[in-house]
């Protein structure tokens, strides 16, 4: 088919009876929303059919990724779709909750490369409302896991759940201390979910996080200024000194190496919110305009 740009990591999830109840997922129980996540719908496949197509397309992508959904038998059935992976020279990244660290060298074991242990929901309030968990709980998880297996963790952080841009912050900057690769996601209402109603974020907030984000993994962080609401005002430089350092990938997917999801959060017809390619010169400069706008107090 068409595609104005190629996925660089084959995404599989294994079907399953999931058993949260994640306001915002498809695959979440009690949502409708079957054979989806996020914006993408999910053919189901013969595990052969997919490995025999998998090998003679290998040279397509830089990666494998299995995202699991947590339902009865889920740790046997990625260890399994894992062995099978196994056989492809692709590196494997494995999406799940956090877990504890032995069950997570399990997986590296079995031939995992990267394991994206999702956070999600950076607010302790909304990650309690939403995935029935304690935000500081799975922290400290993931931090563990990646004690012990440092530079192959990932994690999953959504903008636009209904977090401040402070708490995104926090949790961004506590988990790039320990090593861990974050991927932000744009929150996206799918239809059948509880959420189904909430607006997706708004672009300036999504390149504040972006930004964020990207001084933080560069060690350029200087302190951060925060309206009452939470927001970002000042990222700790003049627009005149920021404007400089910022490089087109801010804007581009961030996550796993050769993880680009294209489309996975954005309609091509409309704003990306993660770039899952180069920017043009011209993209770049309308990025750098609406960030500016967006960081007016
Ligand atoms: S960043 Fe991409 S490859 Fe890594 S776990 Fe998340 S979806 Fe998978």
């Amino acid at each position: 088919m068409r595609l104005d740009v190629k996925p660089t990591t084959a995404h599989l999830m294994i079907p399953g009876n999931c058993a949260f109840r994640c306001g915002y997922c498809a695959q979440a129980a009690g949502s409708t929303a079957r054979n989806a996540l996020s914006r993408i719908s999910w053919p189901t496949f013969e595990d052969e059919e997919v490995l025999n197509s998998l090998s003679r397309r290998e040279s397509l992508f830089q990666r494998v990724c299995v995202q699991v959904v947590h339902g009865r038998d889920w740790v046997a059935r990625a260890l399994d779709a894992v062995s099978a992976l196994s056989s492809l020279s692709l590196p494997i990244s494995l999406a799940a909750r956090p877990m504890q660290a032995d069950l997570a060298e399990k997986f590296f074991d079995a031939g995992v490369d990267r394991l994206g242990l999702s956070i999600d929901a950076a607010s302790p309030g909304i990650y309690e409302e939403l995935r029935s968990g304690c935000l500081e709980r799975d922290l400290s998880l993931v931090e563990e896991a990646a004690e012990r297996f440092r530079g192959r963790l990932s994690t999953h952080l959504i903008v636009g759940l209904g977090e401040r841009e402070d708490e995104l912050v926090r949790v961004m900057a506590k988990l790039n201390l320990s090593g861990v690769k974050i991927a932000l996601f744009a929150f996206t209402p799918c239809p059948g979910t509880k959420m189904a109603k909430h607006p997706a974020p708004d672009y300036k907030k999504y390149r504040r996080a972006q930004v964020a984000l990207y001084l933080i993994e560069r060690g350029m962080a200087r302190d951060f200024e925060f309206d009452s609401k939470g927001q970002v005002t000042f990222f700790g430089r003049d627009w005149e000194d920021l404007k400089p350092i910022l490089e087109p990938s801010a804007f581009m997917t961030s996550g796993c190496p050769g993880c680009n999801r294209p489309f996975y959060n954005e309609r091509p017809s409309r704003r990306m919110y993660n770039y899952p390619r180069p920017l043009s010169d011209v993209e770049f400069e309308e990025e750098l305009r609406l960030l500016e706008s967006a960081m007016v107090k």
